[in-house]
């Protein structure tokens, strides 16, 4: 049966119906704003109810809901702890859709949700332990252990962007330090690339599109890496080092088939994965005497999120 995945972002709200094998078969998109809640709920009920509309009047049925957001959800994946891009606290949010829509309804973290999607669709789906990296301006992430998602005792688990890797480190976002979104993420990437502006030598390609342009950005370092750039080369070099190591101390614990690396950065491909290999082989304990996991660059790019809402609601409804 087919499912309906909502993923809610700051400024708007994609929804989709999703069949079995995670195609979008339907979709929708509208604007929202982050700190009227009464709008977001109101919006997410209308999408529901139009694109089950549209199933029904195919002759298909919507077996359940899926919404996913960004932030700390409990355990039993209905109330909403805290979103950092939306004004909730302790927010019930499935209680409330609930009331107003007649079918099955899970909330789940939006990376969560990315993570499952390519668990089950993408990169993930030959293996039963993946751990999913995002690097996006932060780092965000999701484990899925024995063929089932890690949420933790409370629902909060599986913060990769929070591992700690450098003691007394970068101050972080989250108010500890020396976090692995400090050193592995996008923003973390512009870091290192400024820091080899000011050095000079290889990073004068570098410094003269900072003085160009007023400032370096994501697009300006994929592009000297394209190029062959010694300078972005090193900087992409030192992220995935980083990385790496993360994965190596993750290893340690879960022991995945496979680490997914998904994020904009991440369209490098082997550029970012050989040092990561390099740098995960090098910190990983034990080395040599257990199978080590493999590598690859995340297969789902966009509707990520909307797609595997959709797949854990139906598995949740036990519609599988
Ligand atoms: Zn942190």
């Amino acid at each position: 049966m087919r499912a309906i995945g909502i993923d809610i972002g700051g400024t708007k709200i994609a929804g989709a119906v999703v069949d079995e094998l995670g195609t979008i078969v339907a979709h929708d998109r509208r604007p929202t704003s982050a700190t009227d809640t009464q709008l977001i709920e109101d919006t997410v009920v209308e999408m529901v109810q139009h694109l089950t509309a549209g199933e029904l009047a195919k002759g298909e049925q919507i077996a359940a809901v899926g919404v996913a957001a960004a932030g700390f959800i409990d355990a039993s994946q209905s109330t909403v702890y805290y979103a950092p891009n939306i004004s909730w606290r302790n927010e019930p949010f499935r209680e409330k859709l609930e009331r107003r829509l007649e079918v099955p309804i899970i909330v789940e973290n939006d990376a969560n949700a990315a993570g499952w999607a390519e668990f089950r669709f993408g990169a993930g789906r030959l293996v039963s332990d993946m751990v999913i990296l995002t690097i996006g301006t932060g780092v965000g992430g999701a484990i899925v252990s024995g063929d089932r998602l890690f949420r933790g005792g409370f629902g909060a688990g599986a913060e990769l962007g929070h591992l700690r890797m450098v003691p007394g480190g970068l101050p972080c976002g989250c108010g500890a330090h020396g976090c692995i979104e400090q050193y592995g993420s996008g923003r973390a990437l512009l870091r290192i690339a400024g820091e080899l502006a000011d050095a000079g030598g290889i990073g004068r390609e570098l410094a003269a599109l900072r003085t160009r342009d007023g400032g370096l950005t994501g697009l300006h370092v994929a592009d000297l890496v394209q190029a062959g750039d010694p300078g972005a080369l090193s900087a992409v070099r030192t992220l995935g080092g980083w990385l790496g190591q993360a994965c190596a101390s993750l290893a340690a614990v879960l022991d995945p088939q496979l680490f997914v690396i998904g994020g904009g950065v991440a369209q490098s491909g082997d550029v970012l994965l050989d040092p990561i290999r390099a740098a995960f082989l090098e910190h990983l304990p034990a080395r040599g005497y257990h199978p080590e996991s493999e590598f690859a660059i995340a297969e789902l790019v966009n509707d990520a999120g909307v797609v595997g809402a959709a797949d854990l609601a139906r598995h949740y409804a036990g519609a599988v």
